[in-house]
């Protein structure tokens, strides 16, 4: 394969992992600034402390900013199938994107197509289960709504890059009322769990519930975005929670 052609733009903002980590995970980010220029000087601002290892514009450059074997400041408090701090076992990648805030939009194909050679790269040198390609939403729910509805996880998961449900999530009529409250929240939490969000003391269904349903709709039935239990949701989250058990890479 061609090598893939990486500018280097080193980022002050990185420390090191801990001794033995392995890096098995990708996070996947949008800047949420107004241009890729701002977002590569804030990333690179010893100030701000933040950083990635890659940020890809949208015409598809792509920026080096802190080498793999270091950890870069992305995550911030994140927590995945009871692991906290994901900046010690991931990659970061920051899409340059306005995100909600300032005119969120379509990642363009040539940012795409960086983004998956991208990935084949980082995977050729890591053992990344295919669980294990996420969203900063994911991670940090009631914090982070990157990358967003808008970004390709269908298309990554074609590729081995996370997982996918072929299901309809199309149904929007709520799933509650047909059973107990106490059950169907149960259940609602322990897939939630075994997919790998952190539930927390979040054993009632509440307002701590919509962050991870807004979260995992995002990723996983991106048509519609409610943070509502709806029985389009329940599908494709019993069908990933399944996966994910299959796969073996659960709680
Ligand atoms: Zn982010």
């Amino acid at each position: 394969m061609a090598g893939l052609q990486i500018t280097e733009h080193p980022s002050p903002n990185f420390n090191e992992r801990p001794a033995g980590t392995a890096i098995d995970t990708v996070v996947l980010h949008y800047t949420g600034m107004q241009t890729g220029a701002a977002a590569l000087a804030r990333l690179c601002d010893p100030a701000a402390e933040v950083s990635a290892h890659y940020l890809i514009e949208e015409d598809g450059r792509i920026f080096r900013l802190v080498p793999e074997e270091k950890r870069a400041w992305h995550a911030g408090v994140s927590v995945w199938q009871g692991r906290e701090n994901l900046n010690h076992s991931s990659i970061g990648i920051e899409l340059v994107n306005p995100g909600h805030e300032f005119g969120y939009r379509p990642f363009p194909e040539k940012q795409v197509e960086s983004l998956l050679l991208l990935l084949a790269e980082v995977r050729s040198r890591h053992t990344i289960p295919a669980g294990r390609y996420l969203g900063h939403s994911d991670i940090a729910p009631a914090r982070k709504t990157d990358p967003g509805e808008l970004f390709p996880w269908a298309r990554l998961a074609a590729h081995g890059f996370g997982l996918w449900s072929r299901l309809d999530g199309s149904d929007t009529r709520l799933v509650a009322g047909a059973e107990p409250m106490a059950e169907m929240t149960n259940r609602l939490n322990k897939q939630l769990a075994i997919v790998g969000y952190h539930i927390g003391d979040n054993d009632s269904y509440g307002a701590g519930t919509e962050p991870l349903l807004r979260a995992f709709q995002a990723h996983w039935r991106p048509e519609t975005v409610s943070g509502l239990y709806d029985h389009g949701t329940a599908a494709i989250l019993r069908d990933i929670a399944t996966q994910s058990v299959q796969n073996g890479d659960t709680i």
